[in-house]
């Protein structure tokens, strides 16, 4: 028997073999499929499409979906910085197998976070919940903070509207204010977040994604004066030369250039405000 419900498929096709035969595919074409590895079958009654990722297949192989940072990845939005599977269960499924073999019972649950509870069932996909669940979990599973991230990378990137990320953080607070207040559609990536609270926490006047005549566009603004870059871990050294001649035009413009790496603020948040209040008494406007 399936564990499917009745949702909108997501970006990965995930089907019941009455639905493939209802599309025309015969049972020789269906084995055929799994032969060659264009469709996998997750467990019992489950197809897969092929290309799935590999999370999505463990994911309906245990039997349920994608959920909190795992469904963050599937939708394409800012990936938390946790290796586990997180699974949302799907109500009164009793039948759980392990996430690599669809024959064996679930008993190795190590690296696998089950969600059961406050999911709705109905939302999202057969892939993953919805992107407000998915920052909802992210919120109760790994912390606020991570669900700002996540929350803001989807209003950055097109993915969800602002009423619904405020729906999703109901009920969650940031610096003593409600967690919604800190999300905003500038930050496409967690360390941007990150550099975002930690000046938000501070004090700090700030505007971010700032255009600066031949310059282009800068992370953040400190105090009209101080530039903030955040260089993130994909930052290569093609932009070496690229990032020179911006803190020099940033400089002949009455800027003072700051420039960190996302791992630096990771590993000691506390001197990176340090270095922006630093910054700010070294100009004469700061
Ligand atoms: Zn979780």
């Amino acid at each position: 028997m399936s564990t499917l419900r009745p949702l909108p498929q997501g970006a990965t096709l995930v089907e019941e073999y009455q639905e493939l035969r209802a599309q025309g595919f015969s049972r020789p074409q269906i084995e055929a499929g799994l032969a060659l590895g264009l469709i996998v079958r997750a467990r019992r009654d489950v197809y897969v499409r092929q290309t799935a990722s590999e999370a999505l297949v463990r994911a309906l192989r245990i039997g349920g979906r994608l959920a909190c940072a795992s469904a963050a990845v599937e939708l394409g939005l800012w990936a938390p910085s946790d290796d586990r599977l997180h699974v949302h269960v799907w109500d009164g499924s009793t039948r759980l197998r392990d996430a690599e073999d669809r024959r064996k019972r679930l008993v190795r649950r190590d690296g696998v976070v089950l969600h059961w509870k406050d999911l709705d069932a109905a939302d999202g996909t057969r892939c993953a919940t919805s992107v407000s669940s998915a920052v909802r979990s992210i919120a109760r599973c790994l912390g606020v903070v991570d669900a700002i991230r996540v929350a803001d990378s989807a209003l950055q990137r097109g993915l969800a509207e602002h009423s619904e990320m405020q729906r999703a953080l109901e009920g969650f607070a940031w610096n003593e204010e409600p967690a919604i207040e800190a999300v905003t559609a500038l930050c496409g990536s967690g360390y941007e977040t990150d550099a975002k609270l930690l000046l938000l926490a501070a004090g700090l006047a700030f505007e971010q994604q700032v255009h600066v005549p031949r310059v282009g566009i800068v992370d953040f603004v400190v105090c009209g004066c101080v530039i903030v870059e955040v260089d993130g871990r994909e930052h290569h050294a093609a932009t070496f030369a690229e990032d020179r001649r911006r803190d020099a035009e940033a400089i002949l413009q009455g800027y003072l250039p700051v420039r960190v790496s996302a791992a630096w603020i990771e590993r000691q948040p506390g001197r990176f405000i340090d270095l922006v209040r630093h910054a700010l008494a070294l100009h004469p406007r700061g």
